[in-house]
């Protein structure tokens, strides 16, 4: 009954699905998997009885990898149930319920630190700015630190200040006092509030351990100590706690993470159980060969990555001669990579800092290639959308009262973009109400524009992303493009410490390993720093590709086979084919359907439809959708939101 959870897995991710160990860590490179052996060892006690849906809580750091869980879960046949969210999400949800309770009104939301924070440098700062000071507090905070600990704390970390470390502390004192006085808190005291009030409240300790009996955790190198407080607190004296990470992939250190809690999980939670997992199942060796490469010149670990796959075309390295022209060259690569099979959202932009988007996306604008940067707020934009969030705004009752009003306006979108964006706002009302099931309906829609922006949101278009290394993070492409790849960008001009610098590094294989098929990379030879032009040098990490031949313009490419991609996946799937008895011509339609479009969703294909029922369909060829809605599991529901795409992969010279 619970073969299908387990058929498609290695050897060592079934034992880190089914280990019977609690508390587990499962520590692992990029790409071997942990996500899905996370997914899947919920389903699998979930199945098998060994854990009930309503008690799982599924915890990440990021609003956009929250929803990524829920997706896969959801795809995984959990649809209600299993509740997910970041540490802030859970935390605010359960101080309103508390505070609700009491009679208490909540305390505001401060989301911008810098509301308070500018009028206390207005004095004169100095050459501190209101970013890097907020930037300090929440390092502070994270680590634990109070204004009185700071200067110590800050020494020992040996964080550069351009002011000295009392005075950061005398203004992070008065930012507190001046929060407290406006009866505010922000998102750091929502983590520590509610530690706080697991840790003094025992009744109202035992009723959140009681809701949530059974944690997990994704990306737990990122944890920082407040976090681990509040999880302490939350699994109280049971070890229900199930974490995966990859050390190597740190890299929010500077923002008060630390990894050592990760390496260190044996020591910490006894008897807890280490699983390691070695193969990578996303991308082809070349790419792994490059992304170890980097580790291994920046110091950071000599770890061998044990790919499955097969050879792909080599990673590319060409210099370009400024910003505009390496992102117009990146342009013109999104294009040619561009096929019948392979849809925009199989490709990525990726760079180090916010500053080098616009270069890209002023590129794509002109070379009229549809894309979207990620935390970008293209969904909020949509007018019906607002006018959605409008109608929940106004309204003074419990979302969930409202909710059905969204759904049906879904139903009632005319347009495919419109019911698109609906279903996503409508999603994320349903997994918010999962983890807080009397949110008010206007603070649902507070949630959702102010603090959060809209990650996640904007997932269904076909659309190239872009985003920074940090965002990408969890994330894969079949071709990534990085760019910026210099001296003063990879790493960071301001990365000074040897610890900074492995940062850095381990963030750049973040990035590269975000690819499956294909990895292009680029720099500039000069580029605009303020208002003069300097001239750069490429990264030392990638010292190893520009070994070969340079290239200039992806026109004038390196001797050799050209890494021409639709060719290759063309070869993959001939290759397919004649490994497993061949497909109809209807079944193969429908499988390259839904893997677009699982894509573009960023969902498991099964996830949209399973095998079998993708296999009914294509027996029984239904011509209408009453005829697809007839097919044995299809159901009206599902129906409605995938008939026309499996109809128009069914019958393309329909033209529907
Ligand atoms: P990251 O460290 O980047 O977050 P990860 O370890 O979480 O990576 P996943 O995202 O879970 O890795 O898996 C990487 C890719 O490999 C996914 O597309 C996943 O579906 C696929 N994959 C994982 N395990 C297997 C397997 N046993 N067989 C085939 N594909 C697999
Ligand atoms: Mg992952």
């Amino acid at each position: 009954m619970v073969d299908h959870l387990l058929h498609d897995l290695d050897e060592a991710q079934v034992r880190a699905v089914t280990s019977p160990a609690r508390p587990l860590a499962i520590l692992a490179p990029a790409g071997s998997g942990k996500t899905r052996v996370l997914t899947r060892r919920i389903a699998w006690r979930v199945a098998t009885g060994d854990a009930d849906a309503s008690h799982v809580l599924a915890l990440t750091f990021t609003r956009r990898a929250a929803g990524e869980l829920a997706g896969r879960l959801r795809g995984l046949g959990l649809r209600g149930g299993v509740a997910t969210g970041t540490f802030h999400a859970v935390a605010y949800a359960q101080l309103r319920a508390h505070w609700a309770g009491q009679g208490r009104a909540a305390p505001a939301l401060l989301t911008r630190k810098a509301k308070l924070l500018s009028p206390l440098l207005a004095g004169g700062g100095g050459p501190l700015t209101v970013a890097t000071l907020a930037g300090e507090i929440e390092w502070a905070k994270a680590r634990l630190v109070g204004p009185d600990g700071y200067p110590e704390a800050a020494g020992a970390a040996r964080r550069r200040t351009p002011v000295p470390a009392a005075r950061v502390a005398e203004l992070y004192a008065a930012y507190e006092e001046a929060k407290r006085k406006a009866r505010m808190v922000d998102f750091d005291d929502l983590l520590r509030l509610c530690g706080h009030l697991v840790e003094t409240d025992e009744a109202f300790a035992a009723a959140q351990r009681w809701r949530f009996q059974h944690l997990f955790v994704d990306e737990f190198q990122d944890v920082n100590p407040l976090q681990l407080r509040l999880l302490d607190a939350w699994r109280g004296p049971g070890y229900d706690l199930c974490v995966v990470g990859d050390p190597h992939q740190a890299i929010y250190g500077w923002n008060g993470a630390d990894a050592g809690f990760l390496d260190g999980f044996r020591r910490l939670y006894p008897p807890a159980e280490v699983i390691a997992l070695d193969g990578n199942y996303r991308s082809t060796p070349q790419i792994l060969d490059a992304a170890a490469d980097v580790l291994r010149r920046a110091e950071v670990g000599d770890r061998p990555l044990r790919a499955t796959r097969e050879g792909g075309p080599a990673v590319s390295l060409a210099a370009h001669a400024d910003e505009a022209a390496e992102a117009a060259a990146i342009a013109r690569a999104v294009r040619d990579r561009r096929g019948p099979r392979a849809p925009w959202s199989a490709q990525a932009v990726l760079v180090r800092t916010h500053a080098q988007v616009p270069y890209v996306t002023a590129a794509l604008r002109r070379a009229a290639v549809p894309h979207r940067v990620r935390g970008g707020s293209a969904v909020l934009d949509d007018r019906r959308v607002r006018d959605a969030l409008d109608l929940l705004r106004r309204s003074d009752g419990p979302l969930a009262a409202v909710l059905p009003d969204v759904d049906a306006l879904v139903a009632e979108a005319d347009d495919e973009a419109a019911a698109d964006a609906l279903a996503a706002v409508a999603q994320l009302a349903h997994d918010h109400l999962r983890l807080d099931p009397a949110a008010p309906a206007a603070g649902f829609v507070a949630w959702l524009t102010s603090t959060v922006g809209d990650e996640g949101v904007d997932e269904r278009r076909d659309a190239v992303t872009v985003a920074t290394f940090h965002a990408a993070k969890g994330l894969e492409w079949p071709v990534v493009h990085l760019a910026g790849l210099e001296d003063g960008l990879v790493p960071i001009a301001h990365a000074r410490t040897a610890a900074q610098r492995r940062e850095e590094a381990r963030l750049l294989y973040v990035a590269m390993t975000r690819a499956e098929d294909e990895l292009c990379c680029t720099w500039a030879a000069e580029r605009r720093v303020g208002d003069r032009p300097v001239e750069r040098r490429l990264t030392p990490w990638l010292a190893g590709l520009a070994g070969r031949p340079a290239a200039g313009d992806p026109a004038d490419a390196p001797p050799g086979p050209p890494p021409d991609w639709r060719r290759h996946l063309a070869d993959q799937r001939a290759a397919l084919a004649e490994a497993a008895p061949g497909p109809s011509p209807a079944l193969a339609a429908l499988h390259d359907w839904r893997e677009a479009h699982a894509r573009a969703a960023r969902v498991e294909p099964a996830a949209l439809v399973d095998d079998r029922l993708l296999a009914a369909i294509a027996e029984r060829r239904p011509a209408t959708p009453d005829e697809l809605a007839a097919v044995p599991g299809m159901g009206p529901q599902l129906a409605a939101r995938v008939g026309d795409g499996l109809l128009a992969a069914l019958h393309p010279a329909d033209g529907r």
